[in-house]
Formats: structure tokens, C-alpha cells, sequence
């Protein structure tokens, strides 16, 4: 397969996490495997009323397996025309995409990470985090037949790494996968998972504020992290900035802007 074919892909799952966000898997059609590395993003292509060819991408938002599948997260985007088609797709539509496309993807060898994500912008990170850290009891059936545990030795991915998740929304409904992160770091005392609310009501007993405000404290002083930021520009640029001015090399920090 080249990354320049068009692909066809069958929607076999919606998952509406709130009125603005779904989940949604898709199987490639004639393809036993597809293939891509954890981070990569699609090219999905649609025609708008005006019968105009219109091109977006998305992060994909599960891991690589063996099988043909993958899923994406989305937003509505006001006045926009594509993230609406694809929340608006019933299970069994069809759509063309290509790729994989992207380098946003895990830069070896693995050192101690922080991932930063608001919104979407967790796509890529869980397909990482569940790269990383296969599970044989996973519950969301995205991802086809699991992957090995780890590499040919027998070493498993994550290397023993400590890696934190900082995870930005407005209100809990929003924490996109909570559960999943919740048992993945139940699991492994190595993966940090820290979602703050913006606007977290009385009971949330989790972080407050925006994402930048707890990288300070996630760092530690230590300047020898690998950071991945993936979001809008805003949050991004603050997120850059302040690892700079903390002392992280601008080569250890990577980012994939949505807009
Ligand atoms: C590499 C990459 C990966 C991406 N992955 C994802 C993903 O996994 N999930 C996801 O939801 N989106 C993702 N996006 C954003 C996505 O490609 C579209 O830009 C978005 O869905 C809007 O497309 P649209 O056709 O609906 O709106 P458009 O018609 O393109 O835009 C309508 C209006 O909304 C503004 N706008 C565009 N994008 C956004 C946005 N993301 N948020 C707020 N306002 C916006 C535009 O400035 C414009 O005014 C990704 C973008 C890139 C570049």
C-alpha cells in the first residue's frame, strides 16, 4: 500500500461522548492490515453541498494492531463543514481517506515523556499510551487484534519509563477516555494520568485550571523530559513557551497543531 491511495473505510462504530464529540471506528475495506505508527493522522476526504472536494485531517486515535481498523475523535466545529459530516455519519456510511501522514510519533529512544493534550488533541496520546501499554482486556473494540506486549526480547514498550498524561477540558463530561486512563494508570505505576478542568464543578477532586498551570509542577526542575503537545495553537504556544523558559531543549518538545 502507498500513502497516496485512496482508501475506502466503513464507519462500524459511533460513540457520542457528548453533543459535540463522538468516537468513531472505521475498518479499511480490501485491506487485511492496516498499517501506521502510533501519532499519524488521516486525510479524509467528502464533498460539501456545493458538491466541492473537501480535504481535513484527523489524528487516528487507536493503536496499530494487526487488523484493519481505526478509530478518530472528533469535534463539531461550528460553521464547519467536515467535522459535522463525520459526527452526522450513520454506522455502515462509507468515506474515503489517506495516509497515514505525520511524524508526530514517538521519537527513540524513549526517555521520560510528557504528554499534553486539550480537547481532540488526546487522538494521538491514546494511541500512543495504548501502544505503549497493550492490554489483552481492552474494552473498546478499535483496535482489531491486540499487539505483542512488547518488542522481540520480551521488553515491554514503555521501558519502564514514567510518563504523565496532562489532559485539559472545560467540565468532567468532557475528559474523553477518563476510564480508560483511569485503569491504565491503576495498572502501571509508571503512567501518570492528570486531567484538569478549566471549569470543574464542586465535586471534581482532581487539578483545576489549564494544562500549563501543573507543568511546573509535573517537571520538577528536571529539563531532560520529552514533551508532545496536541491541541489549537493558543494552547500550544503557551504550553512550547513555558517548557522553554523551564529549561527543556525546544528539539525535545513536539506538537501537532489542530488549527
Ligand atoms: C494534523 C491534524 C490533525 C487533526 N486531528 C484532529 C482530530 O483528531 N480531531 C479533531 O476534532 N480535529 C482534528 N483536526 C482539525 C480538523 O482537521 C479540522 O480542522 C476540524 O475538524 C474543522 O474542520 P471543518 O471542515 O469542520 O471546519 P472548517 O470549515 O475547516 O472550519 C470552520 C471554522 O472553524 C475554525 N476551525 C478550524 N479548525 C478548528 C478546530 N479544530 N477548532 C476550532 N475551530 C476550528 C476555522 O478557522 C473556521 O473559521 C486536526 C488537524 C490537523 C492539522
Amino acid at each position: 500500500m502507498t500513502p497516496f491511495q485512496t482508501l475506502t473505510a466503513r464507519l462500524i462504530r459511533s460513540v457520542p461522548f457528548s453533543e459535540q464529540t463522538k468516537h468513531l471506528e472505521f475498518e479499511v475495506l480490501n485491506l487485511p492490515r492496516f498499517g501506521f505508527v502510533a501519532g499519524q493522522w488521516l486525510s479524509l476526504k467528502a464533498k460539501n453541498p456545493d458538491g466541492e472536494e473537501i480535504t481535513r485531517a484527523y489524528s487516528i486515535a487507536s493503536p496499530p494492531s494487526d487488523g484493519n481498523r481505526f478509530a478518530l475523535c472528533l469535534n463539531r466545529v461550528q460553521d464547519g463543514f467536515m467535522s459535522n459530516f463525520l459526527c452526522d455519519l450513520k454506522e455502515g456510511a462509507e468515506i474515503r481517506c489517506q495516509g497515514p501522514f505525520g511524524d508526530f510519533i514517538l521519537r527513540p529512544p524513549l526517555r521520560d515523556t510528557l504528554f499534553i493534550a486539550t480537547g481532540t488533541g488526546i487522538a494521538p496520546f491514546r494511541s500512543m499510551l495504548h501502544w505503549l501499554f497493550p492490554s489483552e482486556e481492552e474494552t473498546m473494540e478499535d483496535g482489531g487484534p491486540r499487539p505483542s506486549n512488547g518488542d522481540s526480547t520480551g521488553h515491554p514498550r514503555h521501558q519502564g519509563r514514567q510518563l504523565w498524561l496532562l489532559f485539559g477540558s472545560r467540565y468532567e463530561k468532557d475528559i474523553y477516555y477518563h476510564d480508560e486512563f483511569l485503569r491504565l494508570a491503576q495498572a502501571h505505576a509508571n503512567f501518570h494520568y492528570r486531567p484538569t478542568l478549566s471549569r470543574g464543578g464542586p465535586n471534581w477532586q482532581g487539578l483545576r485550571g489549564y494544562v500549563q498551570e501543573h507543568v511546573r509542577g509535573i517537571l520538577q526542575d528536571r529539563t531532560d523530559l520529552h514533551a508532545y503537545i496536541c491541541g489549537l495553537d493558543k494552547m500550544i504556544k503557551a504550553n512550547r513557551d513555558l517548557l522553554k523558559s523551564l529549561g527543556c531543549d525546544r528539539k525535545a518538545i513536539r506538537y501537532e497543531k489542530y488549527d
